[in-house]
C-alpha cells in the first residue's frame, strides 16, 4: 500500500480486496468511499502547466508518465537566451534558474563572429584567426581576441643602428639592442687602424704592428708587437758583462737576469 500527499488531499495506492477481508475499519472506509465515488482502477493526474490529463494506476506509473512532477510532454518553455527548454514537463525550477541550455551559443563576439560553446557555458575568449593591423602598421594574422597593440611585429624589416650601419631585423626589436656585426677600419689608440667588428671598443683591440721601440730601462732598441710595453719587453741585444769579484767577462743574451743560465755561462768562460 502508498500513500501519497498531494496538494489537494490525500491518495492511497492500494488493492481494496486485500484490504477489506481482514479489516471491518477497511470495510467501513470502502463503504464511505464507493458512496461518494471515490474508489477507482486509476488516478486522473492533471497537468498544472498544460492542462494535460494522465491517467496512473500503479507506482510505477508515476515514474514514467510524471518523471518531473508534470506530464509527459516537453517543457518547450521560451529561456532568456530565446532557446526552448528540452526537459520533459517539469514542476520544479519553473523560473530555469538552474536549468543548462545545451543548445549552441548565439552570441557574437565583438568582431561578428559566432561562440562555438554550448549556451550554458560562459562564452570563452574569440579564437577565431583575422588579420589585424598593428600599431607599425604592419597586418599580421592572430586570434580575434589578442590586442594587436600587445603584439610583437615579427616582419622583417631594414633598420639603422645607432652607428648607422643597416641591418634586416624583426620590426619590434630595438637596433640600439643588436650588436653590430659589420666589419670596418678602426683607429686604435696607438693610432694604428684595424679592421673589427663595428661594436668592438678600439681601445680593447690588441695592436699586433710590428715597431721600433726604445726599451726601458736598457735603452736598446728592438722591434717588438705595437701593444708590448717598453718595461716589459726581454731586450734581445747581445752585451758584455763583467763579474765585480773575478772581472771575467760573459756575453749574454738575455738582458733580464737568468742565474742558471749566468753560471753556465760563467763556467764555460773559466774553461776556455
Ligand atoms: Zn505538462
Ligand atoms: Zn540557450
Ligand atoms: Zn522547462
Ligand atoms: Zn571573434
Ligand atoms: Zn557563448
Ligand atoms: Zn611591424
Ligand atoms: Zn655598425
Ligand atoms: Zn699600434
Amino acid at each position: 500500500m502508498l500513500i501519497f500527499f498531494f496538494r489537494h488531499g490525500l491518495y492511497i495506492c492500494g488493492n481494496m480486496s486485500n484490504l477489506t477481508a481482514s479489516s471491518k475499519t477497511w470495510k467501513q472506509i470502502r463503504g464511505k468511499l464507493t458512496e461518494r465515488r471515490e474508489v477507482g482502477r486509476e488516478l486522473k493526474l492533471v497537468c498544472e502547466i498544460h492542462g494535460t490529463i494522465t491517467p496512473v494506476s500503479s507506482p510505477n506509473d508515476f515514474r514514467t508518465k510524471s518523471p518531473e512532477g508534470g506530464c509527459g510532454v516537453l517543457c518547450k518553455t521560451v529561456l532568456n537566451c530565446t532557446h526552448e527548454c528540452e526537459s520533459i514537463c517539469h514542476i520544479n525550477d519553473r523560473e530555469h534558474a538552474h536549468y543548462k541550455c545545451r543548445k549552441p551559443c548565439l552570441k557574437l563576439c565583438g568582431n561578428n563572429h559566432s561562440c562555438r560553446e554550448k549556451c550554458f557555458v560562459k562564452c570563452p575568449p574569440c579564437n577565431v584567426k583575422m588579420e589585424k593591423t598593428l600599431p607599425c602598421e604592419h597586418v599580421l594574422a592572430m586570434p580575434c581576441h589578442r590586442d594587436p597593440t600587445q603584439v610583437n611585429c615579427l616582419v622583417l624589416v631594414d633598420k639603422k643602428k645607432p652607428c648607422g650601419h643597416m641591418e634586416k631585423m624583426t620590426c619590434f626589436t630595438n637596433p640600439a639592442s643588436i650588436r653590430c656585426r659589420e666589419v670596418v677600419p678602426k683607429t686604435l689608440t696607438c693610432g694604428h687602424v684595424k679592421e673589427a667588428e663595428c661594436h668592438v671598443d678600439p681601445g680593447l683591440i690588441t695592436c699586433k704592428v710590428q715597431v721600433t721601440k726604445v726599451l726601458i730601462p736598457c735603452g736598446h732598441e728592438q722591434v717588438v708587437l705595437c701593444h708590448m710595453h717598453p718595461e716589459m719587453i726581454s731586450c734581445e741585444t747581445d752585451v758584455e758583462k763583467e763579474f765585480e769579484a773575478c772581472k771575467h767577462k760573459v756575453r749574454h743574451l738575455n738582458f733580464k737576469f737568468n742565474f742558471d743560465l749566468f753560471l753556465y755561462a760563467t763556467v764555460l768562460i773559466s774553461f776556455k
